[in-house]
Order: C-alpha cells, then structure tokens, then sequence
C-alpha cells in the first residue's frame, strides 16, 4: 500500500463557525467532526448535510439521586447523545467514568453513526455515559446507579428508537440490570423480553447473543486479517504487536490473535502500568492476572517498562485498546509500528495522526476495526426481535462477512479517493447516509 502525503494542518472548517463550536483545537469532538468534514468535502457533499451530521440530533443530560451503602444519597449526572437517525435507530454504548462530558459523548455518538453505516447495519449513532469512578462504588451501589440512570432516559429511549449496550467499564450484567429496569417501567410490560430489546450486550439468559462479549476484539483481528495484504503482510503467523487496554476488546483481540493466528504479543499497556516480553506474552495468562488484580502491573512473566519504553518497542502492529486521546504527537513520534489497528475509539487526535502518516505508519481506522461490537449488538437485537437464537458459527460467520466487506468499501474508497484508511472508511460510511438522505429527503 502506498504512503500518502499528511495532510496539511487543517484549516478551520466554514461549518464550525456557522455552527458557534469552541475554538479549542483541543476539544475532542472538534476533532472528530473535522475528519468527517473533510470527507464531506472530498466527496463534494451538499452544505445541508454537512450541517445536520456536524451536530447531534439530541444532547440529553441527566442528574439523579442514588442511595449510597452507608445511607446518604448522592447525586449523579448521566449524558445520551443521539447524533443521527437517519438509517435506523440510535445505537451506541454506555460508559462509566469520571471523565465522562458531553463533547466526549457527543464525539463517541458521532463515531456510532459513522460506524454502522460503514458496516451497514440499520442503525444511527448514538452514546451515552455516566460521570462516575465504578472502581470507588460497591457492587450494589453500581447496580443502583444504573438502575436511577435507566429509568432517567427512560422516555428517551426503546427498543425501535434508541438502543444502548455496554461500553468503558460497564458489561453484560450492567445491561441486564438496565433492561430489566426498563421492562418493569415499560407500559407493555406484559411482553417484559420484547421490552429488554432496548438494550444489547444482555448476558445469554436474557437474550444476549452468543459471541456479543468478544465481537468488538474478534471484529479487530477479522478486519486486520483481511487488510494484511494491503499492508504489505503475508499473513499473520510470526508478526508481532502490543496492545494499549486489556479490557473487553483489548483481551479478546489479544487472545483471538495470538491462540488463533499464531501472533506474538510483546507488549501491554493500562492504566496500572506497561509491561515487556520480547519472547511473548501469554495473552490467556494475562487475563487472568488482570481479572485477579486489575490490571496488567506486576505480571510475572514480564518487565515493567515505562510509558515511553513501551510506546518505542518495535512491533508490526499497535493495538490501541484503551481511551480517547492517548496517540497525541509525542506519542506518535514514539511509537515503532508499521501499523495501528483503533480498537478503542478515536485513540489518535488529528496532529498524531498527521504525524503517523509523514512516518508512514498505517492506521485502521476506530470506525471500521472496532465495529465488530455493534455488529453482534444488531445481532443480538434482530435475534431478539424475531425470537430466535443463533448458534457461534453463525454468528462468527455473519460478522465476519459484515467485517471484511466493511474492509473491502474502505480500500474502493481509499483508491478511488488517494486518501489515507481513516477519510476512506469515513468517505464510505458517508456515501451510505447521503443516499438515505437523497431518497428521504429532509421533512417537510
Ligand atoms: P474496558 O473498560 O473493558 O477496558 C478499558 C481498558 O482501558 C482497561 O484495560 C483500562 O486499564 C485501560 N485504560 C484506562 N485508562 C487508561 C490509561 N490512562 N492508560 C492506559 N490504559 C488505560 O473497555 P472496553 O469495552 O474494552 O473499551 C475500550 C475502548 O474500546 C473504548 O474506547 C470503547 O469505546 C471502545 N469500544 C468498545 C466496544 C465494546 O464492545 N466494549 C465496542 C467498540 C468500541
């Protein structure tokens, strides 16, 4: 694949200052929105849809009390953001975490309606999250939170509108607690498994899909799998690479990746610290020191490294599977990849991402690797709906078809375009919702 020129630092797009955004070039979701512009432009795309995907539909906050172990009751405030309906009902996750603020949600949300129409599933985007530290909260008084914060959005979501599921630091039994909730608050609560449909990622006695918890990590390696010859690899036996996050998507990517395929993880990082083993990394052994411990610090069969150490080890591919915002210039400039294959979402800001193009270092894009996620959710959610339960193989077999043909659109467009992976996943996805819009029309 040939190396493309960076693009120029950008110029301030017309759009943000018709639409009053923050001049902060910072602001995450600045960022994000410049990407999408650029492609709109790029495709020569009318100003009306320029504007309506450059702001969500919906910015919903949220503030509710919680009843705390020792008696007193604490207030908590929660975002959804539903930034597009274009192609089908709002999808996207919900995270908890302190740093959890609206332009973060509103970019993820963004992100979302990006995403699933590049792997063309009928939905929009969409995001949510509460501000919160789940490490400092009892199990119960998590259970709480999500339960308050559910019925908060209550009328703002439903199984044919707004779908949420898991995300950062929230998982299965999260959602379970969430659908259920919702269910007993339905009105048709007498068809309590058609009312859990609101929400994906369920675990497997109430619904969930087969494969759900592993799809992001699985659909991460499919898509790396079917660029490898586009990015000059013969296969993946024998290559390396190093992994930022070993939670859902980053354990997962890792085991599929190196039990599967024949990989070599040499390196980890989260956010107890980083860790180096130049003859591998036992990627089950691993899990299973993060599940006892919380993180990858202390792992006996490794060095810890610093940050720095770990972003300069040599590895053919990076796996950022962490946080927002982590790949910054410096960081960029560190890192000794030939590839960065974005588990977690929108890891690399626009001037590291610039800096990884002038080094030549390929990125797969958040949109396209990590959509394997809400790739099961819809699974999840049509298997729901038609009252039926798919077995492993089918669901790993209907995913990767939806993986490798995302893939595929995004290499037409990056040759028809002579763009870089991320405008050409962005300027497929683009291609899809501007069709819907040309045959919808805008109301009235
Ligand atoms: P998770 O909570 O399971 O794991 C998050 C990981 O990030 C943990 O290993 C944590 O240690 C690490 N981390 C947190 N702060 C860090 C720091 N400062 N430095 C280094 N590591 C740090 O979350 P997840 O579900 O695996 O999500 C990870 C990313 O993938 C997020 O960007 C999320 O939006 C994205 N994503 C998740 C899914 C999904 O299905 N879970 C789907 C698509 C995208």
């Amino acid at each position: 694949m040939t190396t493309l020129a960076a693009p120029s630092p950008s110029v301030r797009n017309p759009v943000f200052d018709e639409l009053g955004f923050p001049k902060d070039p910072d602001n995450l979701y600045t960022q994000t929105c410049e990407v999408m512009l650029d492609a709109c432009e790029m495709m020569g795309l009318p100003h009306r849809l320029k504007v309506i995907l450059a702001q969500p539909m919906s910015e919903i906050m949220v503030h509710f009390p919680v009843r705390m172990d020792d008696g007193h009751h604490r207030l908590f405030k929660g975002y959804r953001v539903q930034h597009n309906n274009a192609l089908g009902p709002f999808k996207g996750g919900i995270r908890f975490h302190p740093d959890v603020h609206l332009d973060d949600v509103k970019s993820l949300a963004l992100l979302m309606t990006m995403k699933c129409s590049l792997v063309r599933i009928p939905y929009g985007g969409g995001k949510g999250g509460v501000k919160c530290d789940p490490r400092q909260l009892s199990a119960d008084e998590v259970m709480r939170v999500s339960r308050r914060f559910c019925a908060s959005l209550f009328r703002y979501i439903g199984p044919d509108y707004d779908i949420p599921a898991p995300d950062v630091n929230t998982n299965a039994q999260i959602m379970a607690w969430m659908a259920d909730t919702y269910a007993s608050l339905a009105e048709n609560n007498k068809n309590t498994l058609d009312s859990m449909r609101v929400f994906t990622g369920k675990p497997v006695e109430i619904g969930g899909s087969l494969g759900r918890e592993k799809a992001t990590g699985q659909g991460v390696i499919d898509t790396i799998l079917e660029l490898l010859p586009a990015l000059g690899f013969k296969g993946p036996e024998g290559l390396t690479f190093s992994l930022i996050g070993y939670g859902n998507v980053g354990s997962w990517a890792a085991r599929i990746f190196a039990t599967k395929h024949g990989a070599k993880m040499t390196a980890a990082m989260d956010h107890t610290g980083s860790i180096l083993n130049e003859k591998g990394i036992d990627t089950e052994a691993l899990a299973e020191h993060v599940a006892a411990h919380g993180g990858v610090a202390g792992f006996p069969s490794a060095t810890a490294i610093s940050t720095e150490e770990f972003y300069k080890t040599k590895v053919d591919i990076l796996i950022p599977a962490a946080l927002e915002q982590m790949i910054k210039e410096r960081e960029a400039n560190w890192i000794n990849a030939k590839v960065i294959a974005e588990g977690a979402n929108a890891p690399t800001t626009p001037s590291g991402d610039r800096a990884l193009q002038k080094r030549g270092i390929e990125v797969i894009p958040a949109i396209l690797a990590n959509a394997g996620g809400v790739t099961v959710s819809y699974f999840e959610w049509v298997q729901n709906k038609t009252c039926t339960m798919w077995d492993i193989e089918e669901v790993d077999r209907k995913l990767n078809q939806h993986m490798v043909n995302a893939a595929r659109r995004t290499l037409v467009a990056r040759q028809r375009y002579g763009v870089d992976m991320r405008t050409a996943a962005y300027i497929a996805a683009l291609d899809h919702i501007a069709r819907a819009y040309a045959v919808r029309g805008i109301f009235p």
